[in-house]
């Protein structure tokens, strides 16, 4: 997309050449900031201060002050004492290096076989490649729409209807009873190494069962039924794992069957 690349040069320029202290902006790109506020917005629907702050490990101020540019870009609009939204224009940049961030991890995962947190990593690296590098390797890999995340890649030319239902019809484990078997869905935490990490170890990973053992004030404990494994999380944490719960349907089915006989 020229167009966009010739937006975050111009706004770089501008930033580069009309404000002195641009050490902190130049270290994190105009893109990552658009592609936190993406991914906070994907989880949220609103992207906060302090989220987009821990996640680019800057501190809450330079955000604010990189907010104000990406406005002044409009690339972003602002919600009063709530957070940010991308714009129409922010949001077609961010879809272009989502897309080719979630193919490229798509490709380190299933097909080199690296883990969840260097497949992330590396997809970092590899999403200055061309777009027309990543619409070769999305046919080559039979064209998939979610990254091993879980997450639908956005900006494909298709996309396979089931996925998609699985992404609108899920939920985040906090809304979900315990004792139930849920299918993980989606894992939004790519950016919790630690806990991308421990869940995969414990075979919590998208299209996967677990039970929720155990919701506390603070922290829930889940459990993978296939390997006995068990696993503490923070509630926080918990909010970034969905899933769909599947034995509500299995148990409307059993309810009702008396009923028709
Ligand atoms: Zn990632
Ligand atoms: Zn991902």
């Amino acid at each position: 997309m020229p167009l966009a690349g010739k937006h975050i040069y111009l706004l770089l320029l501008v930033s580069h050449s009309l404000r002195g202290n641009v050490l902190s902006y130049s270290s994190r790109s105009v893109e990552d900031y658009l592609k936190a506020i993406y991914k906070f917005e994907e989880i949220f629907g609103i992207a906060k201060t302090g989220d987009i702050a821990r996640e680019l490990e800057v501190t809450a101020a330079t955000v604010s002050k990189i907010l104000k540019r990406l406005e002044a870009g409009k690339l972003i609009e602002r919600l009063p004492y709530e957070g940010v939204k991308l714009s129409p224009k922010g949001r077609a940049i961010a879809i272009t290096i989502i897309k080719k961030h979630r193919l490229a991890e798509y490709f380190l995962h299933y097909y080199l076989k690296f883990d969840l947190v260097k497949a992330h990593i590396y997809a970092h690296m590899l999403e200055h490649m061309p777009e027309e590098f990543f619409n070769r390797l999305w046919i080559f890999m039979n064209k998939p729409c979610r990254c091993p995340h879980g997450n639908i890649i956005p900006g494909l030319p298709e996309y396979r209807e089931e996925e998609l239902q699985e992404i609108i019809n899920d939920s985040p484990l906090l809304k979900i009873k315990e004792g139930v078997p849920i299918k993980i869905t989606r894992i939004l935490c790519s950016f919790h190494f630690d806990l991308t990490d421990k869940l995969t170890k414990a075979g919590m990973v998208v299209g996967n069962t677990i039970i929720i053992e155990k919701i506390s004030t603070n922290s829930m404990v889940i459990r993978n039924p296939s390997n006995n494994t068990a696993l503490e999380i923070p509630l926080y944490q918990a909010n970034f794992i969905r899933g769909i719960a599947l034995s509500d349907r299995k148990h409307s089915e059993w309810c009702t069957t008396p009923m028709r006989s």
